[in-house]
């Protein structure tokens, strides 16, 4: 049966491809970012008295209070800044689009970089400006200010650490971006538990900043747990772009009790960060391996035959991202997830025995 769907949606939705998440089945997953370690089983049989005790059959409670108190402790969001959750940062991402997006409104970020940045712009009808970053992944600062000039964007996303490339802007680039940033800008810092940097503490400094982070990185990405800190006049509108009930209760419950036990999490990221260190040496260490420096829980490293290297991994039952084909500075590129000890060395031996056809 042919239905009408080709003239009836819209033209930029037509031309996208759906987000690709390859099977990994059966394989040593190191390609999404994932912590490869879940809560200690006395804290899993805790939570899941908590659980029992949800109200399903209630809708949740749409502004997740508790949550929202614990979030500001724990994450040390400034006492002048509005917290607002998402099903993920992916929703926060959209939400802020879509809030932002009068007619024209264009969409700006170093590129590469996030590809929902992108996705978000285009579903939001907005135009999305990517501005590439220099050959070792660096801002180009002067560029990106005449950028900003040229297009007066009403969104800048920076990603920070940079997802794919691990890298953090200096200070003084995110500095000069937000002086001379004529609408928002957002500072992603989905990676914020392996940088030892932020900026959340300098919200009441820059009143067109927003920070945004998310649970995902820190070993609850199953959840869907997103939020982001700003300016209450900037949450007050964002919030009613927002779905109410966008954060169920299991969720709430959950990342409430993840939080009431965050000393857990951190100790798992203080585990990764010495993990991406020695990951490191040993990549840099390989011949024919060019790998960058890291402030987020992965690498990203280049080789010969990128594909043929992805390919025999692959076989080799280890999953990692393979990026040659997403932008010209990133030919050659694969993306490996920092894991446990074990795994970390089984996809060292895979990557030695993969380097050659
Ligand atoms: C993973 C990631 C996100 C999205 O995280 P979710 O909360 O899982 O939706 C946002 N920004 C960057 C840069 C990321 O790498």
């Amino acid at each position: 049966m042919k239905t009408k769907a080709a003239t009836i949606v819209r033209p930029e939705i037509l031309e996208l491809a759906a987000y690709h998440v390859p099977d990994a089945s059966g394989m040593i997953k190191l390609d999404a970012m994932e912590n490869p370690y879940r809560l200690p089983a006395s804290l899993r049989g805790e939570l899941a008295q908590r659980l029992v005790d949800v109200h399903a059959n209630r809708y949740p409670q749409p502004s997740a209070d508790a949550l929202r108190d614990k979030l500001r402790e724990v994450m040390r969001v400034p006492a002048g800044a509005e917290i607002m959750l998402g099903n993920g940062s992916d929703e926060l991402i959209d939400i802020v689009t879509v809030a932002c997006a009068r007619p024209n409104a264009k969409v700006m970020s170093p590129w590469p970089s996030f590809v929902m940045y992108d996705l978000s712009a285009r579903l939001a009808g907005a135009k999305f400006v990517p501005i590439d970053l220099d050959r070792d992944f660096k801002l180009d600062v002067d560029r990106f200010l005449m950028a900003m000039k040229a297009h007066r964007p009403a969104i800048v996303w920076l990603s920070h650490p940079n997802n794919p490339t691990g890298q953090l802007f200096s200070d003084a680039a995110i500095e000069a971006v937000l002086r001379e940033a004529p609408g928002l800008v957002v500072v992603d810092e989905a990676y914020f538990a392996f940088a030892n940097t932020s900026f959340m503490h300098r919200l009441d400094e820059f009143p067109n900043l927003v920070v945004m982070r998310t649970l995902s990185k820190s070993g609850l990405a199953g959840i869907r747990l997103g939020y982001l800190a700003g300016h209450a006049e900037w949450v007050r509108e964002f919030d009613k772009a927002r779905p109410p009930y966008n954060v169920n209760t299991l969720t709430q419950t959950f990342g409430l009790f993840a939080l009431q036990h965050s000393k857990v999490l951190d100790e798992q990221a203080a585990r990764l960060r010495t993990e991406r260190a020695r990951l490191h040496e040993a990549l840099a260490a390989l011949p024919g391996v060019t790998v960058w420096p890291s402030a987020a829980n992965f690498l990203l490293f280049r080789v010969n035959d990128a594909l043929g290297v992805f390919e025999r991994l692959k076989s080799r039952k280890v999953l990692v991202k393979f990026l040659g084909k997403m932008h010209p500075l990133l030919g050659g590129c694969l993306r490996v997830t920092v894991s446990t000890p074990e795994e970390n060395a089984l996809f060292l031996d895979a990557l030695r025995a993969s380097l050659h056809a």
